[in-house]
């Protein structure tokens, strides 16, 4: 009898949460005991039908699922391709989804849970700003609290993000703790959770941290890539060539790539930040450029800074990306569990410069501001397509469009102002 070969996302990950060798849970007894309830209690409500309908009710009717799929006929010119040529570019527009990107997503299939789990507060921390409105929304649906530690430096870059949390009902605690940025703004949510794991639970923004988070959150964005592949279908009978995604945590990459995994034509390019380049401190490209370690609970791929005489600990490198969403020191597990396998495409990068020319070009053929995020894959996904074109191939590209670029406008204006002005 042949063997079978078992899907993809049914045997990954395994039991303990790796990976590989990546993924896992590296915490504190207490913790660990809290993240086991939330494995047990999810791995019983993704099978519940009562918990499925309820999800499938607030995608349609609230987050405004399914999303479009977008030929883009202008931008697919542009670079030489459209029409005769047959090289094609599709948008996965998630910048259409309520609030503006994926990570919304998660944050209500998170909180789903934490309702189901009798939790009466959702607690996590935050960036740039992206997630806490994305969970600070999804906790104002559900009537639960929500609070988010935010690192001082950062609340006073991402005002607008503050605002939009407290007008939400979210209570924005301020980090003041060494740097004042993302690090210190994770170890002051873990303690705030740590006092408070009955009746809080903890909602991670990635697929990242330790196991269940990289599993739950890839499957709660699976959807983009069951919509995607199922609309891609429809409209021109195969499957894309390429599909293209932006990765930071890699969330948005791992929804849309989840269902392609299994099928060995369809290349997958996980998308980093080259940042202002190659200098450790530059960029975040982290699956290009890092190594083995463990942070923020689980094993993965990260930029550390060298071990020096006085620290023979590796701690995470300092981190630049155009795009706050991008700049994290570390990728989701699975990320680097594919990459190591050879499940993606290795290389797959945008500088800042090559970013801002995407977001100007998508904004100017399609009528559609990208989130700076999103047009890192945007960049790269002309390259792939423009490569196509001078090889004379045939090549469909599906790139996730991970949120709109409302909050970036200004921001590109002060950098940029000669790429605003038309001539
Ligand atoms: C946060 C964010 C990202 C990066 O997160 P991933 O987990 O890598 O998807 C990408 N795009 C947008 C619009 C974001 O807000």
């Amino acid at each position: 009898m042949e063997a079978k070969t078992e899907p993809y996302l049914t045997s990954h990950p395994d039991a303990n949460g790796f990976f590989g060798p990546y993924g896992g849970s590296f915490i504190p007894p207490p913790l660990q005991a809290q993240m086991d309830e939330i494995k047990t209690h999810y791995l019983e409500l993704r099978q519940d039908p009562q918990f499925i309908a309820e999800l499938d009710e607030i995608r349609r009717n609230y987050q405004g699922r399914p999303t479009p799929l977008q030929y883009a006929k202008r931008l697919s010119e542009s670079i030489g391709g459209g029409g005769e040529t047959g090289v094609e570019i599709y948008l996965k527009r998630e910048d259409l989804n309520h609030t503006g990107a994926h990570k919304l997503n998660h944050c209500m299939a998170e909180v789903l849970l934490a309702k189901h789990l009798n939790k009466r507060k959702v607690i996590a921390e935050t960036g740039a700003g992206q997630h806490g409105v994305a969970l600070a929304t999804a906790a104002a649906y559900f009537g639960l609290e929500c609070e988010i530690h935010m690192g001082a430096v950062d609340m006073a870059k991402e005002h607008p993000n503050v605002t939009r949390m407290k007008i939400l009902g979210a209570k924005v605690v301020p980090v003041t703790e060494g740097l004042q940025t993302l690090k210190e703004a994770v170890d002051s949510a873990f303690g705030a959770y740590m006092a408070d794991p009955v009746t809080a639970m903890y909602c991670i923004g990635s697929v990242v941290g330790p196991h269940p988070f990289p599993m739950m959150v890839r499957n709660f964005q699976q959807v983009v890539g069951e919509e995607a592949k199922e609309q891609f279908l429809e409209r021109t009978g195969t499957l894309p060539d390429h599909v293209v995604a932006c990765c930071g945590g890699g969330s948005n990459a791992m929804g849309i790539f989840s269902v392609f995994i299994d099928s060995p034509t369809v290349k997958l390019h996980a998308v980093e930040p080259l940042g202002r380049g190659p200098t450790l401190g530059d960029h975040a490209a982290s699956l290009a450029s890092g190594s083995e370690g463990i942070m923020h609970g689980f094993n993965s791929i990260m930029l550390q800074t060298p071990p020096t005489i006085t620290s023979s600990a590796p701690t995470p490198a300092p981190v630049h990306s155009i795009a706050s969403g991008l700049d994290y020191p570390s990728v989701g597990p699975e990320q680097a569990y594919l990459r190591s396998i050879g499940r993606t495409e290795t290389g797959c990068g945008a500088t800042d410069e090559e970013t801002v020319q995407a977001f100007f070009a998508l904004s100017r053929t399609e009528g559609i501001i990208p989130a700076l995020e999103s047009a890192h894959a945007i960049a790269w996904a002309m390259k792939v397509a423009k490569d196509a074109v001078e090889r004379g191939e045939r090549t469909r590209v599906l790139v996730n469009v991970s949120g709109r670029g409302d909050k970036d406008v200004e921001y590109v204006v002060e950098q940029y102002p000669q790429l605003v002005t038309v001539v």
